[in-house]
């Protein structure tokens, strides 16, 4: 069929080899560049090995952020979440306001809470302890994706512990999966430009293994279209992909288009105006490509880029949407296209609409559910 196609010699042999196996470094390096007619020839083989390997299904997840505290000392030049201590717009949650927020996603049925925030000053392991225990004693049966690797890290070095016995606490406090989150681009060059005090690369790389040696499964995520070169994505896969042959504990992979306009490095200056389109759709290509079955799924992140592209993203390799989210502030503050809260025949009507078949899941795509008529 590729050689009916106007494309080049060269990404024809890359696309015929990818039918049968994962892509090189190096192929991955010349996909993540194409155009015209090659695009269009790696988006048709993505959306293929998308349905040999996961077939039709577009999985989502009915789940709720709860954003307990924009208060951060970290700063990261793309973030327009987070405030100072002291500053007006600065809160924490209490316990009740957490419990209410909870409490009403439960009513609509969620199956997860994605605790999430910035990084307190002074927050230990026993705070998030703290808070794992607060919504698993209301709430036992509902799935907590919670923290990240470096609000892990900065609790650990509070509480002077081990990430490995940091672990093992909130694991039996209640944390069923971590957010790959914190990852942005994994190279030290761009993570100096836009995120200087979190984690560095091995850091990240460390705990991230720690999560999964210690049963607790996470996404894998990574944030483009700001100051990094375009083989630093690719680059930045690799390592992904490298994780995950030894350990085989991310749930999935969310790749985040970055929301430049409200971002501290775009007003100062900086003007990234984020990936294009094509980009967005070259990266879940190439991603699929190089996972194929290694991290089956692939997740389009439709709160940043607005349903409509979403659903392109769907047919490019992808086969899962998130969630619902029942807000996202972080998202909020950066622009959400199309707002932070999705319904359930929202999600399922941009899947019915590529003869696909939308399905409910739980955090770690072990249990699915069909969707009840609407
Ligand atoms: S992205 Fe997270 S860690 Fe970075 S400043 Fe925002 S809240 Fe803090």
């Amino acid at each position: 069929m590729l050689d009916k196609l106007p494309i080049s010699l060269k990404t024809q042999k890359i696309l015929e080899k990818a039918l049968d196996e994962p892509i090189s470094y190096e192929d991955a390096n010349y996909l993540i560049n194409v155009n015209g007619s090659d695009l269009f020839a790696l988006i048709a083989t993505a959306d293929y090995l998308r349905k040999e390997i996961v077939g039709n299904n577009v999985t989502f997840i009915n789940n709720c952020n709860i954003n307990f505290t924009n208060i951060c000392t970290v700063k990261c030049g793309f973030c327009a979440f987070a405030r100072d201590l002291g500053d007006v717009e600065a809160y924490i949650l209490n316990d009740e306001e957490i419990l209410q927020k909870a409490s009403q996603a439960v009513e609509h049925g969620a199956r997860e809470f994605c605790l999430m925030g910035g990084v307190l000053p002074d927050a230990d392991i026993e705070y998030y302890e703290y808070l794992l225990k607060l919504l698993k004693n209301e709430f036992p049966n509902v799935a907590i994706h919670g923290f990240s690797p470096t609000m892990i890290h900065d609790a650990a070095i509070n509480s002077e512990m081990s990430i490995d016995d940091s672990f093992k606490i909130l694991k039996k406090a209640g944390l069923d999966t971590l957010p790959g989150t914190a990852a942005e681009i994994l190279t030290d060059r761009s993570r100096d430009l836009i995120c200087p005090s979190k984690v560095n690369v091995s850091t990240w790389i460390n705990i991230v293994k720690a999560s999964h040696n210690n049963g607790i499964p996470s996404s894998a995520t990574i944030m483009y279209g700001h100051v990094e070169k375009i083989e630093e994505r690719v680059e930045h896969l690799d390592i992904l992909r490298k994780i995950q042959a030894e350990t085989k504990g991310f749930t999935e992979l969310i790749p985040m288009t970055f929301m430049h306009e409200y971002s501290p490095i775009y007003k100062t200056g900086e003007k990234n105006l984020g990936a294009t389109g094509t980009q967005d759709l070259k990266l879940y290509a190439v991603s699929r490509l190089m996972f194929r079955d290694l991290i089956p799924n692939i997740q389009v992140s439709w709160v940043k880029m607005g349903f409509k592209f979403a659903q392109v993203s769907l047919a490019s390799g992808a086969n899962d949407l998130g969630g619902t989210l029942g807000g996202d502030e972080l998202s909020q503050a950066s622009g959400a296209p199309d707002g932070v809260d999705a319904s359930i025949e929202q999600l399922s009507n941009i899947v019915k609409d590529l003869d696909r078949l939308p399905i409910e899941r739980n955090s770690k795509y072990s249990e699915f559910y069909p969707i009840k008529s609407y």
